[in-house]
């Protein structure tokens, strides 16, 4: 699943090389997670502005005539993938291509063979439906709104386990699996511990843990965007790196003891149950 360092590096691949593009034409191929909300037909004529990120959608103005605004809210779902080919004009697609946007700069093409992902059209970024996909999204994680005490006095109104809560995003976004197992790890804090009784000192240092980790994937997709162009498997060069994530039964590289896999919310959660305090 592309978590939220593959969706930044996704738009930092693209957004300058598209900015200031005319819409020229549109293919809708099956039908994704959501409807597309407009006349396809409606987006012919518009101008790309600025491509931003808000948790895992990516939002992308099209201006129109006559403040006619609007844009598109993008969502890879579970397996999708968003390519920009400046050298196409054409839209030959392939069976899991299932939206093109055909600029004057190139091809927009969203490939997802699961079809969880989606492509709506909303007239801003804050009215409908954009808000309310966008309403249940925590604080984006280097947000500097988001200090330490903001964050645990979050932490304080849940009791739900404190990976469960990373995983949900609504307090803060991108900590998916593997960013939320590594973080909990690197922060010391066993993922079973319910978020009310974390204390502050912990609380602020699983925030830093949280911003550590996306900031090194981070860090490996921009490497990947220099090399390759190609923003796919971000997330699993990360996972090469992972002291617990999908290491079950091995030896935890701080301590020796082994690492364990338990099941919370559906999702596998790695942890060294020697390193991480309850
Ligand atoms: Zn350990």
């Amino acid at each position: 699943m592309p978590e939220l360092p593959e969706v930044e590096v996704t738009r930092l691949s693209f957004a300058e090389r598209i900015a200031g593009a005319q819409v020229v034409a549109v293919r809708v191929g099956a039908p994704l997670r959501w409807p597309l909300g407009c006349r396809p037909a409606n987006l012919i004529g518009r101008t790309v502005g600025a491509v931003t990120r808000r948790g895992k959608y990516l939002w992308l103005p099209l201006e129109g005539h006559a403040q006619s605004r609007g844009g598109l809210l993008l969502h890879l779902g579970m397996s999708g993938s968003l390519a920009f080919n400046a050298a196409e004009r054409t839209t030959a697609a392939g069976r899991h291509d299932h939206f093109d946007l055909v600029t004057t700069r190139g091809v927009l093409r969203l490939t997802d063979p699961r079809r969880f992902g989606a492509v709506v059209w909303s007239a801003a970024i804050d009215t409908a439906p954009a808000t309310t996909l966008l309403a249940r999204l925590g604080y984006e994680p280097f947000d500097a709104a988001l200090t330490p005490s903001t964050f645990h006095a979050a932490l304080r109104r849940r009791r739900t386990a404190v990976k469960t809560a990373l995983l949900a995003g609504d307090i803060v976004v991108g900590a998916g699996n593997i960013y939320a197992c590594e973080a909990l790890f690197a922060a010391g804090i066993d993922p079973r511990v319910r978020c009310d009784r974390l204390s502050r000192p912990r609380a602020e240092r699983l925030l830093a843990s949280v911003r550590a980790t996306l900031a090194r994937a981070l860090e490996l997709g921009g490497s990947s965007l220099r090399d390759f162009r190609d923003t796919h498997g971000i997330d699993g060069a990360y996972q090469l790196e992972a002291q617990v994530y999908g290491r079950e039964g091995h030896p935890c590289q701080r301590c020796g003891g082994s690492v364990r896999r338990i099941v919370q919310a559906q999702r596998s959660t790695f942890f060294c149950p020697r390193c991480q305090k309850r």
